[in-house]
């Protein structure tokens, strides 16, 4: 699916970057690529609809996007708005995340309805319950088309390896509106998180395919290391000899930890996993909480996911 991104300037080098010239004839292929390649099939992308963005913003925020895909549209269809989610209550809410995980973003995001349809949006995003710097930077970029850089973790790990370091948060935003010129708002953001998804993956990369490699400091590392055999094969006669240097610089950047996101702890065996079971048995209907998981059931009762009548645990 093609669509043209709507956040081009109007002519010439208006919102040019730092750089000029320079910084735009490298970039400009970016929004040829995004008009092309964007991933604009995403069910949430057509939407400028402030809450339906928020709702995916939360679920992304630890939630791999193809999950999420499956997830959203039948949950917008239930609580379209933030009045629909307010009346529903939070048990609701919970049983309809399913097992998007870290369901402590569902309860978040009806305390956030819960406001809205109470007092209206307020002034700053980031007053709502569960919305952080990053995620009030992407809804009001993706809704209002502000020119809020912000970084998640694909567009951290472009801009960090095309400068070829790591990066500050104040540097990784002046890198990611140079490295998206002239797409701006709305449009800058998606193209790198696409080109962050898409081409710049953690562990192979696809720069030839690339917008930004020719302006790209890590590309040429990472052709030289994927294009040398794995194990230099031994010379017949000296086993000790290996084959001439390509002439390649060495791998000075670590282009792999650049972006790298910190690991999440295993979940097979966690307490997460305890307090998982422990929801997915309460979505299916009130339990004598007798039957369940003590410690797991009290953090979930402590967190607003679960509640007590007497002996008998339910949701909220
Ligand atoms: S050229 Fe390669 S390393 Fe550089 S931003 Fe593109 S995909 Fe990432």
């Amino acid at each position: 699916m093609s669509r043209r991104p709507t956040g081009l300037p109007a002519s010439g080098a208006a919102g040019a970057p730092a750089g000029g010239a320079a910084g735009a004839a490298v970039s400009a292929p970016i929004a040829g690529w995004y008009t092309h390649n964007g991933r604009h099939d995403l069910p949430w992308r057509p939407t400028r609809d402030r809450w339906a963005v928020l709702v995916s913003e939360v679920m992304l925020q630890q939630t791999q996007v193809g999950r999420v895909a499956g997830v959203w549209p039948g949950f917008m269809a239930r609580f379209p708005t933030p009045e629909a989610m307010a009346a529903a209550g939070p048990g609701d809410v919970i049983a309809a995340w399913g097992t998007l995980g870290y369901p402590r973003r569902a309860r978040r995001l009806w305390e956030a309805a819960e406001r809205i349809a109470a007092h209206g949006w307020p002034e700053a995003l980031t007053d709502l319950p569960g919305v952080g710097r990053y995620t009030a930077d992407a809804v009001s970029a993706q809704v209002d088309g502000r020119d809020a850089p912000a970084i998640e973790t694909n567009i951290r790990r472009v801009v960090e390896r095309r400068a070829g370091r790591t990066l500050s948060p104040s540097e990784a935003a002046a890198a990611s509106r140079e490295a998206g010129w002239p797409l701006n708002g709305r449009d800058r953001l998606l193209a790198l998180m696409d080109i962050g998804a898409l081409l710049c993956r953690p562990r192979a990369p696809r720069c030839p395919e690339c917008p930004l490699e020719p302006g790209c400091a890590t590309a040429r590392s990472i052709a030289s290391e994927t294009t040398r055999p794995a194990t230099p094969p031994r010379v017949a006669g000296d086993p000790s000899a290996r084959p001439r240097d390509t002439g390649d610089p060495p791998a000075g950047v670590p282009w792999r930890t650049l972006g790298r996101r910190a690991r999440q702890p295993a979940y097979e065996g966690s307490f997460r996993q305890r307090r998982g079971r422990v929801l997915a048995e309460l979505r299916a209907g009130p339990r004598p909480s007798a039957d369940l998981d003590p410690a797991a059931l009290a953090t979930l009762v402590e967190d607003g996911l679960a509640a007590l009548d007497g002996p008998i645990a339910r949701l909220p």
